[in-house]
């Protein structure tokens, strides 16, 4: 028998075995016929040189252009030099000393050749290539028989394995394969009209034509996006067979007096959420609920009416923020809108009172004791922090209930180390609010084990943001005239912020993202941005630092106004100091990193300027510019780079300015990133498993597998009734093991 899980070795001989391993990984027949063909060339269809990468092992079909041979001066011998073509580029293949290679590179002949693609002196060549040529007369060599179909599949290949050696290699397995059980269950399979599985894998590898290919690839992403959503729809359903502290609403809480008190009406979407999240939390089973909300929308009253809501229950609530920075805002804006309920103890206190407590890496002991003694004896139905909150051992008398800010900024492990700390299995509820929008099919597959919400509006009365790209190379004019702004800006009464992607007092060392998890500094600092360096920017100057640029405008074009400076390196009580002056309005410019980015909330800033805004992502560009047009005057974001107009940089620079809907841009932004980035380590601690499913193409089977999911699990939560559903969950969930030891 010849199955899945039949070494390669006993079916194509160990030599082949061991070269399929070695270079690829690939072990077993199941893995083999995994490997599926990058794209298909047509017969007669040439392969696009233009499109190739550097770097890239590559196979493509080519003619030879011409063939020449010199001998090396140097050494004795000789080289040979094809340059074969599509009919538009040509690429390079050289070869030392295989003098008979002329001989047989015939010009006007075709074949494939592999190798990797380098650059030499600006032309592309393929490094120690291998190639099979086409016969002309069609008699029985292998490449003709490759091409017995019409379609000829070309693999992900490796050096010393062309594609070509590995579509034999299929081939022969195909062959003796004795095929398997279809794991979907027959009446869903009609159902979305999918073809087996077997019959799909015979046919992503040997398609008579793009129809099959088609219904095979069809067939494979939905076993994919089914995989992961059968294990969310698990994890979800695991989640709600815990107990967790129910904090049904009370018409005589605090909750209620808040809600007397509140100096606005709630927007609609405010509203319905609040309604949401107040029934979650009257459950017997944990919440896991997101809130997806825009930048600026009120997300901070949602949480606090949380909060409160689990306070008047006589538990705790804990609030972790990203940075210090914003963590000490948080604090003080909540008791501001709690006011005299807020302060338990105090001589102006409310009688249903409770107490906010701060707690950070950077406290001076005595606060941080008085702060830990507060979280521990249950007098601060609220403790305010940052990640020092789980990596000390903060003891809580009830933990109720955890609200993580941006969560962008956390890690899955996190939110998880955070679950643990309600004790006696007890699991508290978890609010997640960000302010980066997230693709629908993002939020289904990286934060499936979450229910979604999201908050579109503004509330009443807020200003519309004008953004503009300033190209400071080709218009340094333009540079002069956004101070010049920035001047009448200050003259109106308003404030402005500076942000620069550096702080400038290290030595000049590479700029690199700092670990995420390490210190409680803030971890936003430095040069932070997801893609710096996406243009392959070797010799790039290093960005502008805020220590230069608000020396620099302080004797320049700013000279007289009052500036202040903020990054993550000053001292906890300056960050506070200089942020209260800010918010106080005795500060005009505020030059900054983007320790700003994220929650900070001064209504009288109205305009922001951000230098080498090329370093920094969409989303980040989005949140910073989110600071300014909080009040009731309008809003000035400018984009200052050198990068030139016409790259891919500027063109993303041109999006954030055209518009300010987050949603769009996270859409841009998901187009522009690699996907592997989305699903990669860095957002869900999570390998991506998926080949076929794309997250940009795929929404429409993602949606449909997760509805599948979702009915199947409800109904058989250990899948035990259906034997090739679970195998598939535990293929997905072996994979995630794989990652995550390869992560340690
Ligand atoms: P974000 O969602 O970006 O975290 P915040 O919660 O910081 O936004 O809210 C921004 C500002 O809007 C705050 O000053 C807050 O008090 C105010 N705000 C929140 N909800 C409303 C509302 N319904 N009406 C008016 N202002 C509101
Ligand atoms: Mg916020």
């Amino acid at each position: 028998m010849t199955t899945w899980d039949t070494d390669l070795g006993r079916v194509l001989g160990a030599k082949t075995g061991k070269a399929l391993e070695s270079a690829l990984g690939l072990v077993s027949v199941g893995d083999l016929l995994r490997h599926y063909p990058r794209r298909y060339a047509e017969r007669g269809e040439l392969t696009a040189i233009a499109g190739l990468e550097i770097d890239e092992h590559a196979t493509v079909l080519a003619k030879v252009d011409r063939v020449s041979k010199r001998s090396m001066r140097a050494r004795r011998g000789t080289i040979v030099e094809a340059r074969i073509t599509d009919g538009h580029r040509s690429l390079l293949c050289t070869f030392f000393n295989q003098a008979w290679r002329e001989r047989e590179l015939v010009a006007g002949r075709r074949g494939m050749f592999a190798g990797k693609v380098t650059s030499y002196r600006g032309n592309l060549q393929l490094a120690h290539p291998e190639y099979q040529l086409f016969t002309e007369d069609a008699d029985v060599s292998s490449v003709a028989e490759d091409f017995a179909g019409a379609l000829l599949p070309v693999y992900p290949s490796a050096q010393g394995l062309p594609s070509w050696s590995i579509a034999r290699c299929v081939r022969q397995v195909l062959e003796v394969w004795d095929g398997m059980q279809d794991p979907l269950p027959d009446e869903l399979r009609r159902r979305h009209g999918l073809t087996g599985l077997e019959d799909a894998l015979r046919k992503i590898h040997q398609p008579q034509d793009h129809g099959e290919v088609q219904a095979a690839q069809e067939r494979l992403k939905w076993d994919e996006a089914l995989a992961v959503q059968l294990v969310l729809a698990q994890s979800r359903s695991a989640a709600e067979e815990h107990p967790a502290p129910s904090a049904p609403l009370r018409e005589d809480g605090l909750l209620a007096a808040f809600d007397e008190r509140i100096p606005f009406s709630l927007t609609a979407g405010q509203r319905e959420i609040g309604e949401r999240i107040a029934a979650d939390l009257a459950a017997e089973h944990p919440m896991n609920r997101l809130v997806q909300g825009e930048v600026g929308s009120g997300k901070t009253v949602v949480a606090l009416r949380a909060m409160l809501q689990v306070v008047d229950s006589g538990r705790q609530a804990a609030m972790l923020a990203p940075t210090e920075v914003l963590a000490a805002q948080h604090a003080r804006s909540l008791a501001e809108l709690l006011g005299e309920l807020g302060r338990a103890g105090e001589l102006d206190g409310a009688a249903t009172a409770t107490r906010i407590a701060l707690l950070t890496g950077s406290l001076p002991a005595a606060q941080r004791k008085q702060a830990l003694l507060d979280a521990a004896s249950g007098a601060a139905g609220i403790v305010v922090g940052t990640h020092a909150l789980i990596q000390d051992r903060v003891g809580f008398a009830e933990l109720g209930l955890v609200v993580v800010d941006e969560q962008h900024r956390f890690g899955v492990e996190q939110r998880d180390a955070l679950r643990g700390r309600a004790g006696d299995g007890v699991s508290p509820h978890v609010l997640v609010m960000t302010a980066t929008p997230i693709p629908r099919t993002v939020a289904m597959t990286v934060y499936g084990d979450l229910q979604t919400s999201a908050l579109r509006e503004l509330p009443q009365g807020r200003s519309p943001i004008s953004t503009s790209v300033v190209p400071a190379a080709e218009k340094p004019g333009w540079l002069d005239r956004a101070w010049q702004r920035v001047r009448e800006e200050v003259a109106a009464g308003h404030q402005v912020y500076v942000v620069c992607p550096r702080i400038g007092d290290e030595e000049s060392k590479p700029a690199a993202s700092r670990g995420k998890r390490g210190s409680d500094v803030d971890e936003t600092e430095e040069v932070d941005t997801e893609d710096a360096g996406a243009d392959g920017d070797d010799g790039r100057r290093q960005p502008v630092s805020v220590l230069d640029v608000a020396e620099q405008l302080r004797t320049g074009p700013l000279s007289g106004l009052r500036l202040g400076v903020l990054h993550g390196r000053l001292p906890a009580e300056d960050k506070d100091a200089v942020m209260r002056a800010f918010a106080a309005g005795e500060v005009d410019v505020l030059v900054a990193t983007t320790v700003v980015e994220v929650g900070v909330n001064v209504p009288n800033a109205t305009a922001m300027v951000i230098m080498d805004a090329d370093r920094f992502g969409v989303s980040q560009l989005h949140q910073l510019r989110g600071r300014v047009g909080r009040g009731s005057a309008p809003g000035l974001c400018l984009l200052v780079t050198a990068i030139p107009a016409g790259t891919t940089t500027r063109e993303r620079l041109d999006a954030v300015a055209s518009t300010t809907d987050g949603f769009e841009l996270a859409r841009l932004d998901l187009q522009l990133r690699r996907e592997g980035d989305v699903l990669g380590a860095s957002q869900s601690g999570r390998r991506s498993g998926l080949k076929m499913l794309s997250l940009l193409r795929d929404e429409d089977v993602i949606a449909e597998a997760r509805a599948e999911a979702e009915s199947v699990v409800a109904g058989d939560p250990q899948l035990g009734a259906h034997p090739g559903l679970a195998r598939m969950v535990a293929e997905v969930v072996a994979e995630d093991r794989a990652g995550y030891l390869e992560k340690s």
